[in-house]
């Protein structure tokens, strides 16, 4: 028995999917669910967090609605997902934040931008937001750079302890997995498989969308996120590396390591998001997550706002936009960064550790020391 509906339809989904095992070869969910007999909360959680919800299983389901057994696999993994971060959130008191989370990342987002300003002319003489600043260290006349450090810092370091905290409950839920021959192989099997989404293929097809018609474009657009997402962060480090290493205060040349990086980065945060949305709206209604589409929504939004912002102040450094511009920019990023463990972001930390999991129970052998929740052998 579980102690909601959620968990009771994906159990009773489950149950029909292993004795069925037409689906078997289409992504990494349904082996791992034919290695177990009953289906846990925790290992609920985990198959959902395997599944990238291309949709392929729900249109080759002969027991999909409008049969009786009503299998929908990608929209009840969806709302287990969804579930699941509430569950593992740290602090427990912050849970409630996937509520409504749409609202709460916006509130989030808005109050960070006019903190920003409203510091950048409680510390200056006003009009140094609304000045030209050219040559090194231009950024740091309206916010010393200590204190930037200070506030990111801080910041940053709280979301990943927040993020490693609830992917450890996570982990520990999950169980002992079984040892492994070598122990990196299955974390190497993990990222090769979260780099390239592996499992977003539908099989091969592509993922399917209202027009039943599969295509690879959500993943090129996930990966085009993905990827401008790492290479900002790679350009944030160089820039550190510039600061505290070669001794050179920002803003730097456009031909120089962090504006390139940051440049090819803000391209793909824009392209990105935005072709993720149309995919999201092109999404065939019966796989849709609708309670949960505001998270989805509000996550992808703030990549774009990133991504834009970012370019934006690129473009403007040198008029007397850039003040607001990097008020806005940095109040974009700071919001990101204290609601990344509550929200959609959490998708990817799940994620890869379902994936590590996988390949561990796929190379150990036939038996699962942890809860006797009737784990067989590895296929
Ligand atoms: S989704 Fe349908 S066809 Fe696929 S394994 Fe489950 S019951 Fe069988
Ligand atoms: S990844 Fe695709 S095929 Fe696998 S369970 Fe999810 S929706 Fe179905």
């Amino acid at each position: 028995m579980h102690d909601n509906d959620c968990l009771g339809e994906a159990a009773r989904i489950m149950t029909i999917c292993n004795a069925c095992r037409y689906c078997e070869g289409l992504c990494a969910v349904f082996p791992a669910m034919e290695m177990r007999r009953t289906f846990t909360a925790a290992d609920l959680n985990y198959l959902a967090n395997l599944c990238h919800a291309c949709g392929a299983c729900y249109f080759d389901c002969q027991y999909s609605p409008p049969h009786e057994f009503a299998v929908n696999v990608p929209a009840t993994l969806a709302e287990v997902r969804s579930r699941s971060f509430q569950t593992y959130a740290w602090p427990r008191a912050f849970a409630r934040l996937f509520e409504h989370n749409g609202l709460t990342i916006s509130l989030a987002a808005a109050l960070s931008v006019a903190a920003f300003v409203l510091g950048f002319v409680g510390m200056n003489d006003p009009a140094v937001l609304f000045a030209s600043h050219s040559g090194a260290g231009a950024f740091y006349r309206l916010m010393p750079h200590a204190a930037l450090v200070a506030i990111f810092g801080a910041a940053f370091l709280y979301a990943c302890t927040a993020m490693a905290m609830g992917v450890r409950q996570f982990w520990r839920e999950g169980g002992v997995v079984p040892d492994e021959p070598g122990p990196t192989q299955s974390t190497w099997r993990a990222v090769k498989d979260a780099m390239t989404l592996r499992y977003l293929d539908g099989g091969g097809a592509g993922c399917m969308n209202e027009d039943e018609r599969p295509t690879d474009r959500r993943r090129l657009f996930h990966h085009l996120t993905f990827y401008g997402f790492l290479l900002c962060f790679a350009s944030t480090l160089t820039a550190t590396f510039y600061h505290y290493g070669l001794g050179r205060e920002a803003p730097y040349a456009w031909h120089e390591a962090p504006v390139l990086l940051g440049t090819l980065g803000g391209i793909g945060l824009v392209i990105g998001p935005l072709g993720l949305l149309a995919e999201l709206s092109r999404r065939e209604p019966a796989l849709r997550n609708q309670p949960r589409t505001g998270m989805d929504v509000a996550f992808i939004v703030m990549l774009f706002l990133t991504g834009a912002t970012g370019l934006l102040l690129l473009a403007f450094r040198s008029t007397p936009a850039m003040g607001i511009l990097l008020a806005l920019h940095l109040g974009v990023v700071f919001g990101f960064f204290i609601t990344m463990p509550y929200g959609k972001f959490m998708h990817g930390i799940y994620r890869f550790a379902a994936l590590t999991r996988y390949g561990k129970e796929r190379a150990g052998p036939a038996k699962h020391a942890a809860r006797g929740t009737g784990l067989r052998g590895a296929g």
